[in-house]
């Protein structure tokens, strides 16, 4: 039985087959309305997104299956101490499908690994947004037709946006992909993503400050939002802060069909006069994340037939309890008995739920 946690459990085929659902769904809206008639989906929302959970929930309903759940950790037994593991194991007594957002990096895994319906990382902590990056690249596909040999800009804030690199992990499986880092030297992206991701797949990649320098190259640009909270120097958050919102003064040179993207909400990074220009698709990117989704549920459920759980962490390369994960926002630092497992990369250990090197 399959789970997505990662954006990267899917291989680059099934990605494609998703998108071709997604696609036939958006055409044909009727003949999807009844596909998942009699099951249940369950968001198990420990943190609050309304966006993300009602986008899950219209998924389901056009699907003709019914829906429930909860929005906070409060309103859950969270509240009363129950652990992801029992959570998950409740919810498949009730359920056909678990969507789960937690601010605890790894808990959708957890919850996989103890579940006997699939689950969906509906975003864990700063970790993982899978259903984010399958919303962004149907958008991409939308408005381009291929991944392949396409430049991408990502602006903002690269070093903690985490749409941002799952979005570089998924398109570093495709061939000629450009990107362009576009960033204060506060916001870089993380050194751990150029070097395991963006190096080792061979992506090419600039960096750069300046929003406009490359803007007549792109065919994609990807905002994302520059807080003020993050800079530890406050006169070079002011300085800077006008230099990434985008314009359209900032997009005269930028190709006649390149497409602006934002994962949304925004707040002034992005002006509202770009709204009208045909090139603004982020609410394009909305629908995109619901039609995905529905395809996503289709998929998991068909593939839900045997009842056994996925036990990736049973994986013999795996390292279990050999090291404790020292990441405060990890999984493992609340969860009962947990086994604290480890992979290792190129010789450096990371916590097999949050990815964190030891
Ligand atoms: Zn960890």
């Amino acid at each position: 039985m399959r789970s997505l946690i990662d954006v990267v459990d899917f291989s680059v085929e099934e990605i494609n087959e998703l998108i071709k659902t997604a696609l036939d769904i958006q055409k044909n809206p009727d003949m999807y309305s009844e596909s998942c008639k009699g099951k249940l989906l369950a968001t198990l929302f420990f943190e609050p997104s309304t966006r993300t959970r009602l986008s899950f929930e219209t998924a389901m309903l056009r699907l003709g299956g019914s829906v429930i759940g909860f929005s906070s950790a409060s309103s859950s037994s969270a509240s009363k101490g129950e652990s992801v593991a029992d959570t998950a194991k409740v919810i498949s007594e009730y359920a056909d499908i678990i969507a789960m957002r937690h601010y605890k990096e790894g808990a959708p895994l957890v919850a996989s690994e103890n579940a006997s319906i699939p689950v969906i990382n509906a975003g864990d902590g700063g970790h993982c947004h899978p259903t984010q990056t399958l919303a962004d690249l149907l958008t991409i596909y939308r408005r381009h037709g291929r991944f392949d040999d396409i430049t991408v800009g990502f602006c903002g804030d690269l070093k903690f946006g985490r749409t941002v690199h799952s979005l570089i992990s998924a398109l570093s499986r495709y061939k000629g992909v450009k990107i362009v880092l576009i960033s204060p030297k506060e916001l870089k992206l993380p050194e751990y993503v150029i070097k395991n991701v963006i190096e080792k797949s061979g992506l090419s990649y600039v960096e750069t400050d300046s929003l406009e320098e490359y803007m007549s190259e792109l065919d994609v640009l990807y905002m994302t939002r520059v807080q003020g909270e993050r800079f530890e120097d406050k006169a070079e958050y002011e300085r800077l802060k006008d230099s990434y919102i985008l314009t359209p003064d900032k997009i005269v040179t930028a190709k006649s069909d390149m497409t602006i993207m934002h994962p949304l909400p925004r707040v002034n990074e992005l002006s509202v006069k770009i709204d009208t220009d045909s090139r603004a698709c982020y609410f394009m990117q909305v629908e995109s994340g619901k039609l995905m989704r529905m395809a996503l549920i289709i998929k998991l459920l068909k593939e839900a037939k045997d009842k056994n759980p996925e036990r990736r962490l049973l994986n013999p390369e795996l390292v279990a309890d050999k090291f404790k994960c020292k990441n405060p926002a990890c999984i493992t630092s609340t969860e009962q008995e947990i086994i604290h497992y480890f992979k290792e990369v190129d010789g450096e250990y990371h916590c097999a739920y949050c990815d964190a090197k030891i």
